[in-house]
């Protein structure tokens, strides 16, 4: 046979294969059409395309499948089998159910036309989503159905479009519902590997120019740990390079492309052979992080999925600026600006937390409230800066004991929270407290000035001061206002009397704000007499509280308090006013003139106020200056240098000045040379101890010896016993105040020793 005579009868049979084919559609098509009564519903779409054809015999099970309903699925017209177990080994086994279980609702029922979307597998082993509607055939004897004839549609694209619109739609609620980053970075990934089967996605988070692991769910976990932790460059890899430059990067293979140089023994073994990344930038164009696209084979990417790789980089740059922006936000509220420790609000969340597990675990905590030492008087005399200077040293004195302690946080000002946990007993909080009590109170330079910090530090107990965490920071608040009371740089453990003690301050100081206009205050005068003569030469005005409910208040407490809430004044001015009052009336009386001494808070001794209030007692109640003297405190007189200008103020009124409780405070000697004062009153505590300590008696007479040398009358100050009496007159003291002689008194028991004077 000639080559030309082969060519035309292959041609030949190749013409009757296609035309029987043809003519075998036409007639499925045909038939269909006639089925349908002018193919009402059952339209073979031409958007989806041509579909292919089966034909079902329900008697047999012998089924026809049409040339394009093979080549569909990648098979040759004479490739597979007709009958139905062709159709059960290629549908996808989770729809196989789903489908026949509908053709059997649809054979029982009254319709006529049945649609169902299914997947079937490719010759390549993919599926591919088909659209198959069908209708039957019934046999003309008994009206049963004998056929059943459909059509197969490839509706692949439109449902991968479909499916990736949904998760799409899915990643933007989770985005809205504030789901975590790290589920989001992998929904993300899934939905792109998803439309690209055989590619797997990355996506890297940056900070500070290091990579770290955002999302890979189907990368090796070896790989993503090799990357977690690179710092980004020029040669770093796609992603490294990308962040690094801000600008996307394709590499067609990772074995020969320089960029992977450094790094290409993380991703070769796993198979990875190309990477396209592109850089996730937030709106304003910083770059937070990168996403990447991986094939097992060297491959560019086409127009689509260039574009994708930009829409996931966009997509993935939402929920990154979002979590920068969380954590930004977080880390302000979380630290303390100034100190560096936890916040207010991050002490209370973990204490809160901390409450909870020690409650399931029955385990026992320590909470330290710590506060410092006269910081007000910090602030105001070297101003603010010198304040913060002071707080961060102290947050980092603090944190030097980090290793004893669970958790440290500023509360406020000059407040500090420390947790310490798991307690062997509760000595291991007072230990703590100690070393924290050793590390703040180190000397420091402030201004150049050197100053020594202290504290003084509450202690309470979980669970046993308090089962939340109000109460517990409450006892803790109570213990440390103990601390204080018990004069500072210490600590105190919290005790239910202590929260007795508090409530009653607190209504010390409800009632107290009334306490001058409802006349409860009354003055007592105790009397201090010339130790020669024995001759009462004044008397010193106290003040006493008498409260309906409260009783007898003492006046150190009421006297704190009302320096505490800013009543101090009032308090002065009525003391001051009375207190003249009553000398001036003596006088008229005919009694002799005697001085009559007033205490001042050394607060409001400072205070600008005070020079002119006592010009206006004076002048309202004609007092003579020279019969009024003022005691303060000896703490004051060591102070700044602006409050010599008030002694030398009051000086020029012509009244006295007298420095209290001499030896108890912190008088320097030198800084007494500085102001004129007249009097010094020599403390009880001192006096206390005369007749039984050597010491103290030799302390006594130098105070004694250096008062006069400086010009004072020294006058000794709680004389109990004729024997202390003794020794001060001994030691040559000018005047002298106490219980032997009398305690303090109302006016008229002072008018009748006035009358009746003799003391010795
Ligand atoms: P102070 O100025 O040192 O007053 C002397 C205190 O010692 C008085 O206590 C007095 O009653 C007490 N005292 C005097 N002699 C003896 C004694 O021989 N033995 C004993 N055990 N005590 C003696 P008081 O009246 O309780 O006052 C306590 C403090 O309250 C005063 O100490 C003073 O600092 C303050 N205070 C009282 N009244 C006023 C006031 O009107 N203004 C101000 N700012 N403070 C006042
Ligand atoms: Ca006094
Ligand atoms: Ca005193």
């Amino acid at each position: 046979m000639s080559e030309n005579r082969k060519e035309e009868l292959n041609l030949r049979t190749e013409l009757i294969r296609l035309q029987k084919e043809l003519e075998i559609e036409r007639k499925c098509n045909e038939q269909l059409s006639e089925l349908v009564k002018n193919g009402e519903r059952f339209v073979f779409s031409s958007a989806e395309g041509i579909g292919g054809l089966w034909d079902w015999n329900l008697n047999t099970n012998h089924v026809y499948y049409s040339p394009r309903w093979k080549s569909m699925l990648g098979y040759k017209e004479n490739e597979l089998a007709s009958n139905l177990d062709t159709w059960k080994t290629l549908v996808h086994p989770d729809d196989k159910g789903n489908t026949l279980a509908a053709v059997e609702h649809f054979l029982a029922g009254d319709s006529d036309y049945f649609e169902i979307d299914l997947r079937m597998r490719h010759k390549n082993g993919t599926y591919i989503y088909i659209r198959s509607r069908g209708l039957y055939v019934k046999s003309d004897t008994d009206n049963r159905p004998t056929r059943l004839i459909g059509s197969h549609v490839d509706i692949s694209t439109q449902k991968k479009a479909e499916l990736f619109e949904q998760q799409h739609n899915k990643i933007l609620e989770m985005i809205a519902k504030g789901d975590l980053a790290a589920d989001i970075y992998n929904e993300i990934a899934h939905m792109y590997e998803e439309k690209y089967p055989g590619m797997r996605c990355s996506l890297l988070e940056l900070d500070n120019n290091i990579l770290l692991h955002g999302g890979a769910p189907s990368l090796p976990k070896a790989y993503c740990d090799a990357v977690n932790g690179l710092v980004n460059g020029p040669d770093v890899g796609s992603c490294g390079t990308s962040t690094y430059t801000g600008k996307r990067v394709i590499v067609e293979d990772i074995a020969t492309d320089r960029k992977w140089k450094n790094i290409k023994q993380f991703a070769l073994p796993h198979g990875m052979r190309s990477c396209w990344s592109e850089p996730i930038k937030n709106s304003q164009g910083k770059v937070l992080g990168a996403l990447g696209m991986y094939y097992d084979f060297p491959a560019l990417p086409d127009e689509q999925q260039s574009n994708d790789l930009l829409s996931a980089a966009r997509l993935a740059g939402i929920i990154m600026e979002r979590e920068q922006n969380q954590k930004r936000i977080l880390d302000l509220a979380y630290v303390d600006e100034l100190t560096g420790l936890s916040s207010r609000m991050y002490f209370f969340l973990n204490l809160e937390e901390l409450i909870k597990t020690s409650r399931r675990y029955q385990r026992r905590f320590s909470l330290l409230y710590l506060d410092l030492d006269n910081f007000k008087t910090i602030n105001d005399s070297f101003g603010h800066a010198a304040g913060d200077a002071l707080l961060i040293e102290v947050a980092n004195r603090l944190n030097s004991t980090r290793r004893d302690v669970d958790f440290i946080a500023r509360l406020s000002g000059d407040e500090f929270c420390i947790i310490v946990k798991n307690l062997d007993d509760d000595c291991d909080g007072a230990n703590v407290a100690q070393r924290c009590l050793a590390a703040v109170s180190a000397p420091l330079y402030l201004l150049g000035r050197k100053y020594t910090p202290s504290c003084s530090i509450g202690i309470a107990h979980y669970p046993d001061n308090g089962k939340n965490h109000q109460e517990l920071v409450k006892a803790a608040d109570t213990a440390l206002y103990a601390a204080k009371e018990l004069g500072r740089n210490r600590y105190a453990f919290y005790s239910p009397r202590l929260t007795e003690l508090a409530e009653y301050r607190l209504k010390v100081e409800q009632y107290l704000r009334e306490a001058i206009e409802k006349e409860e205050l009354s003055l007592v005068y105790q009397p201090q007499i010339d130790i020669v003569t024995g001759k009462v030469t004044g008397v010193e005005a106290l003040c006493r509280w008498y409260h309906s409910e409260l009783g007898q208040v003492s006046p150190c407490e009421f006297i704190a308090t009302a320096e505490r809430i800013g009543m101090i004044k009032a308090l002065t001015e009525w003391v001051l006013k009375t207190a003249c009052k009553q000398a001036v009336n003596w006088l008229t009386l005919g009694f002799p003139a005697i001085r009559m001494a007033i205490n001042v808070s050394p607060t409001h001794f400072l205070d600008n106020d005070l020079v002119p209030l006592v010009e206006k007692v004076i002048a309202e109640t004609a007092i003579d200056p020279n019969s009024l003297k003022l005691e303060v405190t000896e703490g004051l007189v060591q102070t700044h240098d602006d409050n010599v200008s008030v002694f030398h103020n009051l000086n020029a009124l012509g009244i006295k000045l007298a420095i209290d409780d001499f030896g108890k405070g912190y008088s320097s000697f030198s800084s007494l040379k500085h102001i004129k004062i007249d009097c010094m009153k020599i403390d009880k505590y001192f006096v206390d101890d005369i007749s039984s300590d050597e010491k103290t008696y030799l302390l006594i007479r130098s105070m004694v010896e250096m008062g006069h040398n400086l010009g004072f009358e020294v006058i000794a100050e709680g004389i109990e016993t004729q024997e202390q009496f003794n020794i001060i007159k001994e030691l040559g003291c000018d005047g002298a105040q106490g219980y032997l002689f009398s305690k303090p008194v109302g006016s008229s028991v002072i008018a009748q020793l006035l009358s009746n004077e003799q003391y010795h």
